[in-house]
């Protein structure tokens, strides 16, 4: 399933090291590695002097302390979150009472979708529900500093509320846990929709920066190619999805089985909602039925 697209998991920084990725970017990893982050969330310096913070991270002493650090002498005047997620979001309240910052973001967290009759917001836990911008920052709206300016690029589908931002007169767009290099993104319903998610590589295949600095492992670089590369990824396991119930397989559970050959089982529940996000996208467009809304438990046919 992973031909169509090369992950590079090579990864070295130290947590709390600040370094210069690019030029006029610094990064600091958060120590919060596991399954779902990688090595940890990389949190993004943009100037010198005066400077923007991208996705401050957990909510964790010592990576906040690091940011500080790493930001000492100079004044931060800007934060900008991708989403609303615990991994990304929860320092934005301790950095701001430190440096006085405006924070910007597309909106507080929210659902992709209405939850349908019993069916619990499965990843409230990850979520940060607190999260509000100073500023709401609408598609293709730009805020400025000194030295920088970044564009907001709507991305929703890991989240509804995800932004990529693009660092104006530059290659470089932070594409946070939209388009990663170390692996797929997660689409999790209702928090995430695979039609947005799908239209979002679209939107990004479309604009011209090469190189994407991700809210988890390094830099993604040929970054039009490699979001085609995602693109082609979801339609093989769309394909695969479709094979298997043309096979007369009907539940989500024996698909995942069928069709996430070698999977890391910490990761079996989030295949199952990967797999819920597509029968979501392939039900709105008719290609797969089922009774009432699409459900993890819900038995599935081709229409
Ligand atoms: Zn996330």
């Amino acid at each position: 399933m992973t031909d169509d697209i090369r992950f590079d998991k090579s990864f070295d920084l130290a947590p709390g090291q600040p370094e210069e990725v690019v030029p006029g970017v610094r990064r600091v990893l958060a120590d919060n590695g596991g399954p779902f982050t990688f090595k940890g969330t990389v949190s993004y310096i943009v100037g010198r002097g005066k400077v923007a913070i991208v996705d401050p991270g957990p909510d964790d002493p010592a990576h906040i302390k690091a940011l500080l650090d790493a930001v000492r002498g100079e004044t931060v005047t800007h934060i900008f979150v991708t989403h609303t997620h615990r991994d990304h979001s929860p320092a934005t309240p301790a950095i701001k009472a430190a440096t006085g910052a405006t924070v910007y973001a597309e909106g507080p967290h929210r659902a992709a979708r209405p939850l349908h009759a019993g069916e619990a917001p499965r990843m409230e836990a990850s979520n940060d529900l607190d999260f509000r911008p100073d500023v709401a920052l609408a598609d293709g709206e730009v805020a400025s500093g000194e030295g920088f300016a970044l564009e907001g690029v709507a991305t929703p589908g890991h989240t509804a509320n995800h932004m990529a931002f693009a660092l104006k007169g530059t290659d470089i767009l932070f594409s946070g846990d939209h388009v990663m290099g170390w692996s797929t993104t997660i689409v999790a319903p209702p928090d995430g929709a695979m039609t947005d998610y799908m239209a979002s590589l679209d939107k990004l295949a479309r604009r011209s920066e090469q190189v994407y600095l991700p809210g988890h492992g390094g830099a993604v670089h040929e970054a039009t190619r490699f979001v085609a590369g995602l693109t082609l990824h979801r339609k093989a396991r769309e394909a695969s999805i479709l094979h298997r119930l043309g096979k007369g397989e009907t539940d989500i559970a024996t698909i995942v089985r069928a069709v996430y050959i070698g999977l890391d089982p910490r990761l079996t529940k989030a295949a199952g909602f990967s797999v819920l996000a597509h029968m979501e996208d392939l039900v709105a467009r008719g290609v797969v039925a089922t009774d009432g809304a699409p459900a993890i438990s819900g038995v599935f046919r081709l229409a």
